[in-house]
């Protein structure tokens, strides 16, 4: 079998699916609150080594259906690369459907919209995106500092060359003084774009990161308690409006009450459920 480099993240989505690194580490690794690739360097695989894991992979589960090409953010390869790498995962195996990865708001944006066309036509199928926030301030505070301009124009491309987007919403990220402009700009930007998932995460931040995260804020930031999470969960959902159907689930490790629902239809059901909670738990 193939050794892993690891830290090795996926979605929790790609629990079923073969995982492939087609980079290792992050090609950005600048966000604040994001400590996932900080022991990486960013990589870009060597195809024959890629390849290689492919061939190894493909001996014992020839047929699998669902391939996550890791790390960090593989849509950073070239198109050409990355077509390289799908083409033959699809050769090898004969089974497949579905290839994601997860790509940061610059990635995508950079890509064209004639090469997001040709990554579909060659199979790619899912791309999991980090909105964190649709403020700009809150996303300079936390170093990740990309325009809704930007972010929306990168959404409407993988829209266009139909590619499904997986995006989301880290709750608390704002801490207590920001947190209206941020769930305020956050449901403003997803009313404007069409994604196929929305997920809101809360923020964990690791003992060794946190007085650098706070420090952006100009010692400005005081955590969310549990009952505020979950009042900025309810203000979230209640501003969302989305263009088409999305598929809202609340389900990382991180979130203190799964939620999962199909907006705009539950969208009463899932207030409903939050302010039970909140009456029943505080
Ligand atoms: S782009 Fe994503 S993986 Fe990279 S540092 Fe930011 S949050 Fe972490």
């Amino acid at each position: 079998m193939i050794n892993y480099h690891q830290p090795l993240y996926r979605p929790p989505a790609e629990a079923n699916s073969i995982i492939i690194q087609a980079t290792l580490g992050c090609s950005y690794n600048k966000c604040s609150f994001c400590t996932m690739y900080e022991s990486k360097n960013f990589v870009i695989r060597k195809l024959e080594d890629v390849f290689s894991d492919i061939d190894k992979i493909s001996k014992y589960y020839n047929d699998s259906n669902k391939l996550f090409l890791a790390d960090g953010d593989a849509l950073s390869l070239s198109t050409e690369h990355l077509i390289k790498i799908i083409d033959y995962a699809y050769l090898k195996f004969p089974k497949l459907r579905r290839v994601s990865l997860y790509a940061s708001a610059f990635n995508l944006y950079d890509k064209s919209l004639d090469e997001l066309k040709l990554l579909r036509s060659k199979g790619l199928t899912l791309i999991y995106y980090g909105i964190e926030s649709g403020s700009f301030d809150i996303l300079k505070k936390i170093q990740k500092p990309i325009s809704n301009k930007k972010m929306i124009d990168g959404l409407n491309k993988a829209y266009e060359a139909n590619l499904k987007i997986s995006a989301t919403v880290i709750l608390g990220l704002a801490g207590k003084k920001y947190s209206k402009e941020h769930i305020t700009a956050s449901a403003n930007l997803i009313n404007q774009v069409n994604i196929t998932y929305l997920s809101t995460l809360q923020l964990m931040l690791e003992p060794h990161t946190k007085q650098k995260f706070i420090k952006n804020f100009k010692d400005e930031f005081q955590e969310l308690n549990e009952k505020e999470m979950l009042e900025e969960q309810i203000e979230f959902i209640s501003l969302l409006n989305p263009l088409n159907k999305v598929i809202f689930r609340s389900n990382h490790v991180s979130n203190i009450l799964p939620l999962a629902g199909t907006l705009p239809k539950d969208k009463n059901r899932l207030l409903e459920e939050l302010s039970f909670v909140i009456k029943k738990i505080f």
